[in-house]
């Protein structure tokens, strides 16, 4: 197959770990025969330096014209004091909404070799964590009405909660077709018993269901997620929600799984084209260390192989190198425990290089 890819380093760790990436894209492309191109795109604190602004035209162009998208992370102390529409973070919402990006799949997993890096009590995690967030990602609060106004009671601020009901129906076919190839179980998140905003959320869960007779369907209110979810993980299978819920959620998921730098993510629309990423942010504390995890991003690799070019092989390939590196007890800082092999950013990525390359089908 011919793969054009653009690709999005980003800021801090971003490129550290796009590159770590990048060698295992390339490692999967040459044992399966694959020629893939790679077109450089500048967003974020990087695209200020470069352009002046997080997102310019020209990298919306280039993820335009390429099959898929590999982007490592945005954001940093530099740019913190700059206006919200021009801060890096922007580029993350322009990308989503250009590229009509609505569902972003979260799979939140614990390695069996990283039960110990698991902060839930032993006999919590020794049940697995095997869940699925399916996160809205173009709607809701982060897209809605926004504003300030001066009242009696000084400045006040206000975000709107905005859904429609086809902008719930594509993601909750997403969710449902998501757990078809599982365990068959979705869980729809909202808080209908306070928000209007999610009592139409759940009307469109519910009529959808109806065309998934094989599917089971629960509801919990968001808060009660949140808990449910430290409580006892092993019970969620496909969690769909709006885009603010997923967002604090998945990464209370990323959190039990061990390290937020383990888990990756794909954003996709109506099309085969998606884009892959990391679900941490940029890490400055960490930044240019050689500290960073690169497996989210690795992951995130395999998820655009299965997703966008149906390529089960290459990204089998992928997830059994990771696998079999951190059996091996190879670990980087971030989920080191004693007795295990510390590695870097780099070392970590030609461990799984070399899985790749090896992989027998
Ligand atoms: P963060 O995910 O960057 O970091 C949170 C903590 O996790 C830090 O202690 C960091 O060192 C650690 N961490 C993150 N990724 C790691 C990895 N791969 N390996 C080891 N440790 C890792 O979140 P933050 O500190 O809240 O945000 C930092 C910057 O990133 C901010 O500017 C924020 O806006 C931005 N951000 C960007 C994205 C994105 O690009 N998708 C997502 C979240 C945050």
């Amino acid at each position: 197959m011919k793969i054009n890819l653009a690709v999005i380093p980003g800021d801090g760790i971003g490129p550290e770990v796009t590159s770590e990436a990048l060698n295992i894209i390339k490692a999967a492309a040459g044992r399966f025969s694959h020629k893939i191109t790679l077109t450089e795109a500048a967003a974020g604190g990087a695209a200020i330096g470069k352009y002046g602004e997080p997102l310019p035209r020209e990298t919306i162009d280039i993820c335009k014209q390429s099959d898929s998208v590999i982007l490592g992370a945005v954001g940093g102390w530099q740019w913190d004091n700059l206006p919200g529409d021009k801060r890096p973070e922007r580029a993350l919402l322009g990308l989503r909404s250009s590229l009509g990006l609505y569902a972003n799949l979260r799979p939140a997993v614990l390695h069996a070799a990283l039960s110990g890096a698991c902060p839930l009590r032993p006999d919590i995690a020794q049940k697995g964590i095997n869940i699925m967030v399916v996160r809205e990602l173009t709607g809701g609060m982060y897209f809605g009405d926004k504003g300030r106004k001066r009242t009696d009671m000084g400045e006040a601020a206000w975000d709107t909660e905005l859904y429609s009901a086809e902008e719930v129906r594509r993601i909750a076919v997403r969710a449902f077709e998501s757990a078809i190839k599982r365990d068959k179980r979705v869980t729809n998140v909202d808080k209908a018993n306070v928000l209007e905003s999610s009592r139409l959320w759940r009307e469109v869960i519910l009529s959808t269901a109806q065309n998934y007779p094989g599917v089971s369907l629960n509801h919990l209110y968001a808060d009660n997620a949140a808990m449910q979810l430290v409580r006892d993980p092993s019970q969620f299978d496909v969690i769909v929600t709006t885009n603010m819920f997923g967002d604090i959620l998945s990464d209370e998921a990323s959190q039990i799984t061990g390290s937020i730098g383990m888990l990756p993510s794909a954003s996709l629309g109506d099309s085969n084209f998606g884009m892959y990423e990391p679900i941490h942010g940029s890490a400055p504390d960490i930044a240019g260390k050689n500290l960073a995890n690169p497996i989210a991003a690795i992951l995130s690799a395999a998820m655009m192989f299965r997703h966008s070019f149906a390529l089960s092989s290459e990204a089998a390939a992928i997830e059994s190198a990771v696998t079999q590196t951190l059996e091996a007890g190879y670990r980087t800082a971030d989920i080191y425990s004693e007795g295990m092999k510390h590695v870097g950013t780099k070392e970590m990525g030609s461990l799984i290089k070399k899985g790749v390359m090896d992989f027998a089908d």
